[in-house]
């Protein structure tokens, strides 16, 4: 899945704040977000799916922080909550995509995503068929929609940036590779 269906999938986790601390909110969200998008920064420096994905570690994380934040609730601990929270299942979601390959619509990687404490990568479930699908995008606008009525003007020029920077990366992905290619 894209960085904007992970961002997306935060949104929708800080939406129970509105009704139970709506004054934090906001800080859930924009936090959510960015964790949603963090771990994908791997693709820049390090290995993708490997440097900054731990679908199993960063609940070790993820949960005191929640408890954290449930017992002081305050700005700091709920956006480090949700932020790892969205790390999280973003590191576990990448499972039901598509390879590590450059054109994962062909299907020549077995790796998804890294399990750190098993030492091995898991095998793509391809349930989104790869990353910028058509069924990815509407992942990301279905996905941010309940946040994007709820939130505050913020949080919502955020959102609609998503949808419009996914849009684009639906509309480039299959001749990425290509262009990636001519540069390097
Ligand atoms: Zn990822």
């Amino acid at each position: 899945m894209m960085a904007t269906t992970h961002a997306a999938v935060g949104l929708l986790l800080a939406l129970p704040l509105t009704v139970l601390a709506p004054e934090l909110a906001p800080a859930a969200a924009l936090a959510a977000m960015i964790g949603g998008i963090f771990p994908d920064l791997d693709l820049v420096a390090g290995i993708h799916r490997r440097t900054l994905h731990f679908p199993d570690y960063y609940w070790l994380g993820a949960v005191p922080a929640l408890a954290a934040a449930a017992l002081a609730p305050g700005t700091a601990t709920v956006a480090a909550a949700w932020f790892l929270l969205s790390a999280a299942v973003h590191s576990v979601s990448d499972v039901f995509g598509a390879g590590t390959e450059a054109r994962p619509w062909e299907r020549t990687s077995a790796e998804a995503v890294y399990l750190h404490s098993r030492s091995r990568w898991i095998a793509p479930r391809y349930w989104v068929r790869y990353d910028g699908a058509p069924e990815d995008y509407l992942l990301t606008v279905c996905l941010l929609a309940p946040g994007l009525v709820t939130f505050g003007p913020t949080v919502r020029r955020v959102a609609l940036a998503l949808i419009a920077v996914g849009g684009a990366y639906t509309l480039v992905r299959k001749h990425l590779p290509a262009v990636e290619e001519r540069l390097l």
